[in-house]
C-alpha cells in the first residue's frame, strides 16, 4: 500500500515504513517486480528502479478488485486482551470495510480514546498486514471506541445485532433475511464476553436495528464476528 507515499509521474517515492519493507523485509532487489495499491484502491504491477532513493516506478495498472460488493462495518463490543487484535487481523481477511469498537454495558476493559490512539498504529499496522497477505485493494479502517449514543451515526441500509436470545427464540433465519435486502451496506453488531444487556437490545431496536441469531451454539465474542463476515461472504461470493 502507498498509503503514505508520494506518487507523481509515475514513480513512488516511498515512505520510509514501505521502504523499509521492500528493502529489508521483502530483501528486494534493483529491477524486481512489485504490485502496489494505490489510495483508491487499484493495483500496480511496478519496478523498484531506486533501491537507495526509495523509488519505484509504475508499469501497468492491474484490473484486479477483491472487494467484497458491499460494504462491511463491524461494531464490536470490545474485549479483553489480544482479542480485539486477532478480530481486526481475522476480519480484515474476511472483507470488513470498518471496525468500530464499542464500550457496552458489560464491556470488561476500559478503553477511552487517549488510551486507544496510544494503540491505534499497532492496530493499523495489523490490519496493513492483513490486507497486504490477502491481496485487498483497501486498508480497512479502524475508528475510536463508541458508545451507544453515537451506534445511529455508523449505521447501514441494513443493520443487525447478534443477539443469543434471538437464536434461543428461533430467530435463526432473521440474519439470512436480512441478507437477502442487502444490496449496498451493513453494520454487523456484536456484544462483548458478557453479552448485551437488555437495554441495549431495546434501544438498537428503536434504532431499527435488527437483532439476529447466529444458530444455536453460543460462540465467543471473538468468533461472532468472524461467523458473520464469512456468512456474508459466502452469500455475496459463492
Ligand atoms: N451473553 C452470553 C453469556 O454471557 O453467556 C454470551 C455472550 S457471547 C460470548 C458474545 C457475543 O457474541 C454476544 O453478545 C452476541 O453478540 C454474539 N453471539 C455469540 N453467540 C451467538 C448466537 N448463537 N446468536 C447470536 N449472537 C451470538
Amino acid at each position: 500500500f502507498v498509503k503514505n507515499s508520494q506518487i507523481h509521474d509515475g514513480i513512488v517515492d516511498m515512505d520510509p515504513i514501505m521502504h523499509k519493507h521492500i528493502a529489508k523485509v521483502m530483501r528486494m532487489k534493483q529491477g524486481e517486480k512489485v504490485i502496489v495499491t494505490d489510495e483508491s484502491g487499484q493495483f500496480f504491477l511496478a519496478t523498484v528502479f531506486d533501491l537507495e532513493g526509495g523509488r519505484l516506478i509504475l508499469e501497468k495498472a492491474l484490473d484486479e478488485n477483491n472487494e467484497l460488493d458491499v460494504d462491511v462495518t463491524l461494531v464490536y463490543g470490545m474485549p479483553k486482551g489480544d482479542k480485539f487484535e486477532f478480530v481486526l487481523q481475522k476480519a480484515t481477511e474476511l472483507g470488513v470495510t470498518k471496525i468500530v469498537p464499542f464500550l457496552c454495558a458489560r464491556s470488561l476493559i476500559k478503553m477511552d480514546e487517549s488510551k486507544f490512539m496510544k494503540k491505534k498504529p499497532r492496530y493499523e499496522r495489523i490490519i496493513q498486514e492483513a490486507s497486504e497477505q490477502s491481496h485487498r485493494n483497501i486498508c480497512p479502517e479502524v475508528i475510536a471506541p463508541i458508545h451507544l449514543k453515537e451506534l445511529k451515526d455508523y449505521l447501514s441500509e441494513v443493520n443487525v445485532v447478534a443477539y443469543e436470545e434471538s437464536a434461543k427464540q428461533g430467530e435463526v433465519s432473521a440474519f439470512h433475511r436480512a441478507l437477502e435486502k442487502l444490496t449496498t451496506s451493513i453494520t454487523i453488531i456484536v456484544g462483548p464476553e458478557g453479552g448485551f444487556d437488555e437495554s441495549e437490545i431495546t434501544a438498537m431496536k428503536d434504532l431499527g436495528i435488527t437483532p439476529v441469531g447466529l444458530g444455536k451454539r453460543i460462540l465467543r465474542s471473538e468468533s461472532a464476528p468472524l461467523y458473520m463476515l464469512s456468512v456474508i461472504g459466502y452469500e455475496r461470493e459463492l
